[in-house]
């Protein structure tokens, strides 16, 4: 059996998988693969599926399924699985250090000490007890960030279609209503088509004058030009994104728009992760084997 570990892994799981088989990570040798590795890079097209005529399982080392197919890899016998619980702490944590960084403008703070200025009077700090975080998409992710906001003393809202209760937030029934009376909104929806460009012209003129926004979610959530515009009017007041179109971004308007943090695509990029994503792949991989011959 053939293992293409397509994207970026820890360095140990080729080791680790070693017992099943052969391990490359060449892909030129896809048609010749069973199980296939992929995070956010590979795009596990129809086209792709249909290069690959011996697979029978596909990994996603993280959580998001939109880079794959599932409907055309259903069609082929092609089982399809993420490691969703592994990346939880990893992209929570993330998010809450850019929730950190926005109101404290660490990027700003340290850029101008690189380039020899001294504009301790020109930072005009925020601190985050008592302010009303809300929470879009109360799943793993939102609610480990809902437990670390608490703890930082902050009112939780929470928007899902779906939960009603938890001990970790308030729900509020509607986007509009979360959104009108939060201080900081993180987003944690999947991508799916009601979630695709629901942060747009429309829900931002509902948001809390000079509110925050974090996404560590997707990047097609939110309607780049619309959050720009909302940015430039101050209307919000600061976007720290670790999330885009496309890695990397390709000419994103959001690149040279004021009061931004953005990072490469890192939420999942923690060591600790990536080593729970390889124990998970290895539990997969022996709990399915008996398909793959
Ligand atoms: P999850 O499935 O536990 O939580 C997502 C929640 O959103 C679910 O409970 C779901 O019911 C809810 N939801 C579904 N449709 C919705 C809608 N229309 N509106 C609002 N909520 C909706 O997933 P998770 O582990 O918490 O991850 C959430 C998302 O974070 C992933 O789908 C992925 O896109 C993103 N993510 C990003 C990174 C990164 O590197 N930045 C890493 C991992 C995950």
């Amino acid at each position: 059996m053939l293992i293409l570990i397509s994207d970026s892994f820890h360095s140990t799981l080729p080791g680790i998988l070693a017992k099943y088989g052969d391990v490359t990570s060449d892909k030129t040798r896809l048609p010749d693969a069973t199980v296939v590795l992929i995070r956010s890079k590979t795009k596990v097209t129809k086209e792709y599926i249909d290069s690959a005529p011996k697979l029978k399982l596909v990994i996603r080392g993280g959580v998001g399924l939109d880079n794959v197919d599932q409907v055309y890899a259903k069609s082929k016998n092609i089982m399809v699985f993420n490691t969703a619980e592994a990346s939880t702490i990893a992209v929570a944590e993330l998010a809450f250090a850019l929730m950190i960084a926005l109101p404290n403008q660490i990027t700003r703070a340290d850029a101008s000490m690189r380039e020899g200025k001294w504009i301790k009077s020109e930072i005009h700090r925020t601190e985050l007890m008592g302010k009303t975080l809300g929470i879009l998409g109360l799943g793993r992710i939102g609610l480990a960030l809902a437990a670390r906001a608490q703890a930082f003393r902050m009112r939780v809202l929470g928007w899902h279609p779906d939960v009603y209760f938890t001990d970790f937030a308030e729900i509020i029934p509607t986007l509009e209503e979360t959104v009108a009376v939060s201080d900081y909104v993180s987003l944690h929806m999947p991508l799916v088509s009601s979630t695709k460009g629901l942060i747009d012209k429309k829900t931002l003129a509902c948001f809390k004058d000079g509110a925050y926004v974090i996404n560590t979610g997707r990047g097609q959530c939110v309607v780049e030009e619309d959050m720009v515009e909302a940015l430039k009017s101050g209307k919000i007041g600061g976007y720290a994104t670790d999330v885009w179109y496309s890695d990397p971004p390709q000419n994103s308007p959001l690149i040279g728009a004021p009061n931004c943090i953005f990072t490469p695509h890192i939420g999942a990029e923690t060591k600790e992760n990536m080593i729970r994503i390889g124990t998970i792949i290895d539990r997969l991989i022996a709990e399915h084997k008996d398909k793959l011959s």
